[in-house]
């Protein structure tokens, strides 16, 4: 069933939930059932919840008809989400929207490094290079071990998997960019693929461009419209509209972005810390 959007001919895509599984402390995974154009890795949709409202979400899967969603409880919306969307009940998608992954080129060996909610395009881009025959390694990083998800799946699809969390509850104690010096002293790889929290994002960033390594990251921002019309995503002093020609930008445009790491833009304008 198609609704008809206020956004001039945007349409959403009603969809059922088929499936909710727990899989850590805070995130849930959503089973989809979905007739529209299939995403590709880095993609998101604009998910509406009604009486909740709107927000933007990866595809951390497609296949046959079916989206899959990674949501970690944040605020409101993904609260109410985590809280009360069950098998059985209706959101509506708008989508799929933005620029995703450039996947590497044959026999490129790449590194997948996120963690949180940027877990979910990570994976879909890890199917996608499996299926295309190329190789891969991932690093993972949460705050503990009850946070953390997907290791399963990255584990069947990577070469090698490294894992940190903040208290050592399994793998490297520390975080993200401390492991990720060490890796690249012992490993060689032609392409980063990053998705997390941005000031982690923006550490590896700065450092990576030292090495000279491709590097791509996702970035995350306050969107309204998804569609590149409302400018709420607009990275200074660029001009880019990170749901339009983003969320994934490569290195040489991720260097010019005015406070990587440090704030984003609100609804209103305002800048806020991340
Ligand atoms: C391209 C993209 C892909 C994402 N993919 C995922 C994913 O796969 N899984 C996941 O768990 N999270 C993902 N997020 C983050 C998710 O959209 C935010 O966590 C969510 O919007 C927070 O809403 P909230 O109401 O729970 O939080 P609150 O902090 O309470 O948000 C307050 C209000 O701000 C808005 N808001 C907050 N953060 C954002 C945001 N980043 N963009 C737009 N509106 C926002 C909401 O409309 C909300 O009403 C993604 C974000 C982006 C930009």
């Amino acid at each position: 069933m198609l609704l008809e959007n206020i956004l001039g001919g945007e349409m959403y895509l009603a969809s059922e939930v088929k499936s909710v599984i727990k899989v850590a402390s805070t995130t849930k995974v959503y089973r989809l059932s979905y007739r529209g154009l299939p995403p590709s890795p880095g993609q998101f949709f604009m998910v509406w919840i009604p009486r909740a409202g709107e927000i933007p979400l990866s595809a951390a899967n497609y296949r046959d008809g079916e989206l899959v969603l990674a949501i970690t409880k944040r605020g409101k919306i993904t609260s109410y989400i985590y809280d009360r969307v069950q098998a059985g009940d209706r959101v509506y998608l708008r989508g799929p929207y933005g620029r995703g992954f450039n996947p590497p080129c044959e026999n490129e060996r790449s590194l997948l490094v996120g963690g949180g909610s940027g877990l979910a395009p990570l994976l879909f881009l890890t199917e996608k290079i499996r299926d295309r025959g190329g190789r891969c390694d991932a690093l993972l990083g949460f705050e503990s071990k009850g946070k953390a998800f997907f290791l399963e799946e990255f584990e069947a699809l990577c070469d090698k998997l490294f894992i940190t969390t903040e208290d050592g509850s399994i793998g490297f104690k520390g975080i993200i960019p401390d492991a990720l010096k060490q890796i690249l002293q012992e490993q060689n790889y032609d392409v980063i693929y990053l998705c997390g929290p941005e000031p982690m994002m923006a550490r590896i960033i700065n450092s990576v461009q030292r090495i000279g390594l491709r590097l791509e990251a996702s970035l995350e921002r306050y969107m309204r419209c998804g569609v590149g019309v409302c400018g709420t995503c607009i990275l200074d002093p660029l001009g880019l509209r990170v749901c339009r020609d983003g969320p994934v930008f490569p290195l040489e445009v991720l260097l010019k972005i005015e406070g990587l790491g440090r704030w984003w833009r609100s609804f209103d304008s305002r800048k806020i810390p991340i």
